[in-house]
């Protein structure tokens, strides 16, 4: 008699296991798998009284049945199992979910914003500077002569120089500022709630860092190289019926202009848009 109440105890045990992971997937789960959850929480639990039946009776009567307790342990048992792997794919398919997302987010080489996750920020960025009424700034900085440095030391050199770029930017800048790469040795970064002063600031501190910061390669000595930076403001001010992607280009058209102006008047400097700038290149 002890043996069947003893088994039956074990298979309640598993039911009331399984019954309450579900319960607790369905309530961290957001994905559409959570109502399914709760169903497998409610049958389950369900059946936990099922099992409670047989251990009163055996207990009450002192008649038991070794074969159903022991198929009834084998079912919670069974189904305690399900549960877990469940659960486990759940979990993994969550980090696959997570990964593939942070991969499409970084530039893999630098480890800087995508070139659409940037572009998608600064579009948020132009909202809620729409809302909040603050300006935000928009630097792009380009990095000069960087195919001489390419051609001199090779590309693996000029990888490790676009890792470094992007680290030893993001010790210049502030924590709120964002660095992502739009092209080859071109980024752009977003400087939130951030006027021109400010901005011509974050800007002139950048240029003089990576100026003043000499590059660890596998080079036989330490590469210094420059930037040219240009700087867009956002006013939120200005244009307030205009389309978000019209202004999000319009913006990172007018940093890239301020860029090519800071390349003609010698390299190595900040030069801000202003309606002035040259439109060509
Ligand atoms: P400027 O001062 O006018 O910007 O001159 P530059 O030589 O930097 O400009 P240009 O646009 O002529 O050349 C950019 C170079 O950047 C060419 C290319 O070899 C290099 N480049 C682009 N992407 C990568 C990359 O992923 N790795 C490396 N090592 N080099 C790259
Ligand atoms: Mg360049
Ligand atoms: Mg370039």
């Amino acid at each position: 008699m002890y043996i069947a109440i003893s088994l039956y105890c074990l298979s309640l045990l598993c039911q009331v296991l399984a019954s309450l992971i579900s319960l607790s997937l369905f309530r961290h789960s957001a994905t559409i798998y959570r109502w399914a959850w709760l169903l497998l929480a409610i049958g389950l639990s369900l059946m936990v009284g099922r099992r409670l039946v047989p251990i009163i009776h055996v207990y009450e009567s002192g008649n038991f049945d070794l074969l159903d307790a022991i198929l009834s342990l084998l079912i919670s048992g069974f189904l305690l199992l399900g549960v877990l792997g469940l659960k486990k794919l759940l979990f993994k398919a969550d980090n696959n979910q997570l990964t593939l997302e942070t991969l499409a987010q970084h530039d893999p080489l630098t480890n800087s914003l995508s070139r659409t996750e940037i572009l998608y920020r600064i579009s948020e960025e132009i909202n809620r500077s729409r809302r909040n009424k603050h300006s935000f700034a928009l630097l792009e900085m380009d990095i000069d002569h960087f195919k001489n440095v390419n051609d001199q030391f090779g590309h693996h050199v000029g990888d490790t120089i676009l890792a470094n770029l992007v680290r030893h930017s993001q010790e210049a800048v502030r924590s709120i500022d964002i660095v992502g790469r739009i092209g080859g040795e071109e980024f752009l970064i977003l400087l939130p709630e951030t006027a021109a002063e400010g901005a011509a600031q974050i800007a002139e501190r950048l240029r003089e860092h990576i100026a003043n910061t000499a590059n660890v390669t596998s080079a036989s000595k330490p590469i210094n190289i420059t930037i040219s930076i240009g700087v867009a403001i956002f006013n939120p001010k200005k244009n307030p019926t205009i389309e978000r992607g019209i202004l999000l280009n319009e913006l990172v058209n007018q940093a890239d202009l301020a860029m090519y102006q800071a390349k003609n008047e010698g390299r190595n400097r900040v030069a801000f848009w202003s309606l002035s700038t040259p439109s060509f290149k």
